[in-house]
């Protein structure tokens, strides 16, 4: 297995309704429907689909959704022999109600996912060892990230951390990121720098290189992304299409990343080969149902 990405996987439950319902208020719903999700298991489908060897780290309940979430992720073709199962907590869900304009209310219960932690060192090591490429988000444990991050980088692998969701991070464990991809708010969040064009952006990635991460790329929608490291600052440009949905386009971005990476394409070409994939993804509806495949990109 050539990239692993160690993270969240979620039951994504989601009802349509006319409105929100205010506080207290019960209102019939429209349509139902259940999708996987996470940010784990997402960028983890879309390394696959668009050619990656991928094992995903990642924990569920001893439940229903655990058992679909894993045959799900094999049906992808990802490798789920250290998909933990602990039976102490639920699987991870997300209750969404989204109304008639697309505005939406979301509350997650992590469950298994906020238990995949430190005492599984050993669980992590031997992953870790067998992968070239660590592909890490914030949905777990801060400590977990912290361990995996250290580990990969002692081994010399590379390690891309997506921070999301935004969260502020330690200037140690920026120093073992390799490939650090924060969008727009996640970069304010981590710089305290208003970030909403190419300059502003430019501003934040060289405070995040000089704190000791050796590649940042911040992802600026349809603009494309932003790179900054020791040899170059530079605008990599989006690709223009019909926007619909943008779940999941950071999502697809990070897999894809990983992807070019492990073909060996340089840093600049693999970051447009991430636009390209992650603009087809926001032409389609939905998280892990709008990822491509990678026959749809025709490179
Ligand atoms: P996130 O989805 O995490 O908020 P962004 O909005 O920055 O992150 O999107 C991630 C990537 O998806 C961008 O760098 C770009 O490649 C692509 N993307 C997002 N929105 C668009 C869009 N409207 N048109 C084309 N590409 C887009």
């Amino acid at each position: 297995m050539k990239i692993l990405v160690i993270g969240s996987s979620n039951t994504d439950m989601v009802i349509q309704a006319p409105r929100l319902p205010a506080r207290g208020e019960t209102i019939l719903g429209g349509q139902f429907v259940m999708n996987p999700g996470g940010k784990g298991a997402n960028q983890a489908v879309a390394a696959t689909r668009l050619g990656g060897k991928v094992r995903l780290l990642t924990k569920v309940g001893d439940d229903l959704f655990g058992q679909q979430t894993i045959s799900r992720l094999k049906n992808e073709g990802i490798l789920t022999d250290y998909v933990l199962i602990d039976s102490r907590y639920p699987s991870g869900v997300a209750l969404i109600t989204v109304d008639e304009g697309g505005e939406n209310t979301i509350v997650v219960a992590s469950g298994a996912n906020m238990a995949l932690g430190e005492k599984e060192i050993l669980v992590l090591m031997n992953p870790i060892e067998q992968a070239t490429i660590i592909l890490l988000q914030l949905e777990i444990p801060l400590q977990t990230v912290e361990l995996a991050a250290k580990t990969a980088s002692n081994l010399g692998k590379t390690v891309i951390l997506n921070p999301a969701p935004a969260y502020p991070l330690s200037d140690s464990l920026l120093s073992k990121i390799s490939i650090l991809t924060p969008n727009q708010t996640e970069a304010q969040m981590l710089t305290g720098i208003k970030v909403n064009s190419p300059e502003t952006a430019d501003l934040a990635a060289q405070h995040l290189h000089k704190k000791g991460v050796a590649n940042v790329i911040i992802t600026l929608g349809k603009e494309g992304a932003y790179l900054c490291n020791e040899q170059t600052t530079q605008l990599i440009p989006g690709y223009p299409v019909e926007a619909v949905d943008t779940t999941a386009a950071g999502d697809t971005f990070n897999g894809a990343l990983a992807v070019a990476l492990l073909e060996g394409k340089e840093l600049i070409e693999a970051i447009s080969f991430a636009n390209l994939a992650a603009s087809l993804s926001v032409t389609r509806l939905g998280a892990q149902s709008s990822i491509p495949y990678r026959y749809e990109l025709e490179c």
